[in-house]
Order: structure tokens, then sequence, then C-alpha cells
């Protein structure tokens, strides 16, 4: 029985979003017929009609295509400590640019960073990869880390990204709750967008 639920969201849905660099058609979906799909990205496997967002609220079905709103839509940016990550001995002693966006696919009502994963938005700083990459160099960190919300509502960008981080010497890790499909996980490992 859950704590609460939330009311899969329908939005009224401009062209103007279309147009925002943070909202980029997802690979992770299938269609189910009718305009209505169902997203794979994570256990959830939401079924969404026209205009209906997820459980995460960051996602939705535009013209029967899923869209995330979070591509390098970023609500933080910050080098922070690789000891305070639940990380065993990896790369001690360096600095992480730790990043995060809105949304979350866990409705836990005793969420520490509610103030992101709680709320809905396409407000935020939009940083292209290759920015997030420069900045990461320019602040001698050794790697990039997605946090503070859950990065899974970030995947297609942080695939994009580490890539990128891979290509320059950087290490790349993300603190999530794991609740991604195969497929999504198989997308990490390979860095592939394999839709
Ligand atoms: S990522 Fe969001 S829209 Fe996709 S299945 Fe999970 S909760 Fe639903």
């Amino acid at each position: 029985m859950p704590i609460y639920s939330w009311p899969l969201r329908v939005y009224k849905v401009s062209s103007d979003l279309l147009r925002l660099p943070n909202v980029r058609e997802s690979p992770f979906y299938v269609g189910l017929g009718n305009g209505r799909i169902r997203c794979t990205l994570c256990h959830r496997q939401c079924a969404l009609s026209n205009g209906q967002a997820g459980l995460c609220r960051m996602r939705l079905n535009i013209d029967g295509k899923l869209y995330t709103t979070t591509y390098g839509l970023l609500t933080a940016a910050e080098s922070r400590p690789m000891e305070i990550k639940p990380l065993y001995h990896y790369y001690p002693r360096t600095s992480a640019l730790t990043i995060s966006t809105w949304g979350c696919n866990f409705p836990c009502a005793w969420c520490q960073n509610w103030h992101l994963s709680k709320f809905a938005s396409i407000d935020g700083v939009y940083v292209p990869p290759e920015k997030l990459i420069e900045w990461a160099i320019e602040n001698g960190d050794s790697g990039i880390n997605i946090s503070f919300n859950e990065p899974t509502l970030l995947t297609e960008y942080a695939i994009d990204v580490f890539k990128l981080a891979r290509a320059r010497g950087l290490h790349a890790s993300i603190n999530t709750n794991g609740y991604l499909t195969p497929q999504a996980i198989k997308a990490y490992s390979t860095q592939e967008w394999t839709g």
C-alpha cells in the first residue's frame, strides 16, 4: 500500500515547449496504439495518453512520442568531495562536478531533496554536454556525478555527457535508486541510445 500516490498529470502542450533545448524525444518508449505509449526507462512503465506525463512528471506523451523535459536542464551544479558519495574508495581526495535536475520516479514522503524531487518545472539552466565537461576540467574535478534528485530523469543527457567525459579522462557515476529497466542500464553501459 503506497503512503501516497501521484495522479498522472495531463498537460496542455504548446508548440513553444518543443522548441526548448531541454525538451527532446526519448528513445525509451514503445507504442501501444491509438496514440498511447509506454515509457520503458524505469520499472514504473507508465502508459501514457497524448498530453499525459508519467509518475515522475518530467516525461510526457506529445502526439504519440515520449519526450523528456530535462535534457541538460540543471537545478544544481557543484564540485563535491568523492568521500561524501556512497562509493567506497572511488577517486578519494578528489571532487566530482555533481549535477541534478527536477523530479523522481519514487514518491517517498521523506525525501531530503524534496525541493528538487517533488517539483515538475521547466525552469533551470540548460547546459550542453560539452559545456559541462569544460566546467569540470576548469574546476579540477576528477569526474562527473549525478545526484540530489533521481539521475534516471537525466538518462539521455547522462549518456551523452559520460561519453564525452570518458574521452577527456574523467570518471562518471550516478547515485541512483536503481529502478532502471535492463534496456536503460544497457544504454548506460554501452553509452548508446539503443531505443
Ligand atoms: S521514467 Fe517517469 S514516465 Fe518513465 S516509467 Fe519511470 S516514472 Fe514513468
